[in-house]
């Protein structure tokens, strides 16, 4: 145990919700579930032992069902990610396995739900994508709230606490994260989970501030200890001195103010002084962001990352269920558009029931584009989901990982297959659907001119441009400081790709997380880039900025970054020209 009285402690992890908040601890038990004994079970009785663990998977649904009906009206749209839990309480990897273990191990069935999910967690541990660890933590939940209804444990009953606190718990579910009282949760730690959590993503929504991934909150942390939660750094502190607390008090108070600012025009659009009409869209993993891009007033979505729902399950998807989540992003969303990237598992987002996990470099490997093609059944599947959907609004089509010309073809031609078999079935869909690729390998940059006689837009991803043009893997803190989006070769590739997609006639998106920060929109726009695509929360900053720059200017300004020779500077000449616009939109204080 750690003595945090007296002692101020920083704890480190992921910032997953924005925003500071100060409070009381509040310690989440889970007292009942960990403890398990094993015991065998006489063949007699082995049908009985199936009916207890059948009957207590019936009561967790039923109370997953009341807290759907229960939840409130602001997380309605969240009621989806519940509706998931419930299809994974039927799941074959968690509830045909236990069924089996029971059976053919003759133990009783808290032993066999334990042995299943230290199986199904050690499988999803050797996976090193967050999107995978939050699907791990779904696989918990789950099977967490089964223990419950087998040991005669008590739920953790968050509606119930009467006080302000912060909550502090090993890991908090998406069923436990609805019933939060907004007037009574001042913000969420937890040991695990990550940014792609549904319980990050259900945090960001009521927009209270969570850090999660803190590995050891649980053991840090007493009740009642003040803890500071800081959600846009990451960082928990617990037992503050009195000197942090000020500290901490005044930059709550500044990043409130600043939060104020930036989204009281978040709706106005992102016009320039000059009077050039720019697009700032919003990235999502899940329908339920489409609110918050709505919310943060994007101008529509630049990329959905349709992963995640493969990421959710134990299986692929099918068309139906694909097509029912395309629907409802689209209806909520028009009249604005979305665009569907096709899938990109594989490399470092494997999924277990589809990849190889022998690859050596998986981020170099079957990924993308290169595995739809291998898999034409999974790809065919998604593209008539996708051109089903695109009856219903406004769809382009991405893929991602083109690394050459004879990919985009391979692609186009299932595509077309496609569309004929859904014509000769008289299925509606958009017949002009706009077609489009990621720029994000060095190799599409440099063949943007072939590229651009294939498509009707190219959608730049800088996360991975970036890690692939400077080789800097972009998850690997050791080289973080080499990870640089103004580097002058990544400059000059984006000016290549913009200026031959402006003689082709193409339009140009940049989705990548460079789109995001403020003090990369100067050059960008002086670059020729006017569609920009980012995670909801940096939409008002960028069209902020965009409301105080011209056109010509930033032209201009450009000229000179480009003679420069390295990153430092670059931003040199940026705070140099547009210090004082950052400093006025509160760069700074972000
Ligand atoms: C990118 O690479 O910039 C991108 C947007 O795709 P992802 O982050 O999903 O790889
Ligand atoms: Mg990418």
């Amino acid at each position: 145990m750690f003595d945090t009285n007296e002692m101020e402690i920083h704890l480190s992890g992921i910032g997953v919700s924005p925003g500071i908040c100060i409070g009381k601890a509040y310690l989440v038990g889970r007292e009942g579930v960990d403890i398990v004994d094993k015991y065998l079970i006489s063949e007699d009785n082995l049908q009985n032992e199936i009916k207890r663990f059948k009957s207590a998977v019936k009561n967790a649904k039923d109370k997953l069902q009341e807290i759907i009906e229960a939840t409130p009206e602001e997380l309605h749209e969240h009621a989806y990610i519940l509706e998931t839990h419930k299809i994974m309480f039927k799941d074959k990897m968690l509830y045909g396995k236990t069924i089996e273990t029971i059976e053919k191990e003759r133990v009783n069935a808290e032993w066999a739900l334990k042995k299943v999910v230290s199986n199904v967690k050690s499988m999803f541990n050797n996976m090193t994508d967050d999107y995978l660890k939050g699907r791990a933590a779904d696989v918990l939940h789950v099977s967490e709230s089964i223990m419950q209804n087998l040991v005669g444990a008590k739920a953790v009953d968050i509606a119930a606490i009467d006080k302000r606190v912060i909550l502090v718990a090993t890991d908090i579910s998406p069923a436990e994260t609805s019933q939060i009282q907004l007037e009574k949760v001042k913000g969420l730690v937890t040991d695990l989970g990550g940014k792609t959590s549904h319980t990050g993503i259900i945090a960001r929504t009521l927009e209270i501030p969570a850090v999660q991934g803190l590995d050891n909150a649980t053991r840090a942390i007493n009740n009642d200890d003040i803890i500071i939660v800081d959600g846009n750094s990451g960082t928990v502190i617990v037992n503050p001195t009195d000197q942090t607390l000020i500290e901490f008090e005044e930059r709550q108070f500044r990043y409130e103010e600043y939060k104020a600012v930036i989204t009281r025009n978040s709706h106005l659009p992102a016009e320039t002084t000059d009077g050039s009409k720019l697009v700032v869209m919003g990235n999502i993993e899940l329908p339920e962001e489409v609110v918050s891009v709505i919310n943060y007033g994007g101008d529509g979505i630049g990329l959905f990352r349709t992963e995640f729902q493969y990421l959710s399950q134990f299986d692929f998807p099918s068309e139906d269920e694909l097509f029912d989540q395309y629907k409802d992003v689209i209806e909520v969303i028009t009249p604005k558009s979305v665009t569907i990237r096709t899938l990109d598992i594989s490399g470092d987002k494997s999924v277990s029931y589809a990849t190889n996990s022998d690859e050596k470099n998986p981020v170099l490997g079957l990924r993308g584009i290169r595995y739809c093609l291998k898999k034409p059944e999974v790809f065919k599947t998604q593209l008539r989901a996708i051109l089903r959907a695109s009856a219903f609004g406004k769809i382009r089509i991405l893929f991602p990982m083109i690394s050459c010309h004879e990919e985009i073809l391979a692609a186009k031609k299932i595509l077309a297959e496609v569309a004929d078999s859904l014509e000769k079935e008289d299925t509606p869909f958009d017949e002009n659907i706009k077609i489009g690729i990621m720029i994000e390998v060095p190799s599409a940059a440099i063949m943007a001119d072939i590229m651009a006689k294939e498509v009707d837009f190219f959608s730049i991803g800088t996360n991975d441009l970036i890690q692939y043009a400077l080789a800097v893997d972009r998850v690997n803190k050791q080289v973080a400081h080499l990870y640089q989006p103004l580097n002058p070769a990544i400059i000059r590739m984006i000016k290549h790709v913009s200026d031959v997609a402006k003689n082709a006639d193409v339009k140009v998106f940049m989705c990548g997380e460079m789109a995001g920060d403020p003090v990369n929109i100067p050059v960008l726009i002086g670059l020729g880039i006017k569609r920009f695509s980012m995670n909801p929360q940096s939409i008002p900053a960028v069209k902020k900025i965009i409301r105080s720059l011209n056109v010509e200017d930033a032209k201009r300004f450009t000229q000179d970054v480009l003679k420069e020779t390295s990153e430092t500077g670059v931003l040199e000449l940026v705070f140099q020209t547009y210090g004082s616009t950052l400093f006025e939109i509160g760069y700074a204080e972000s």
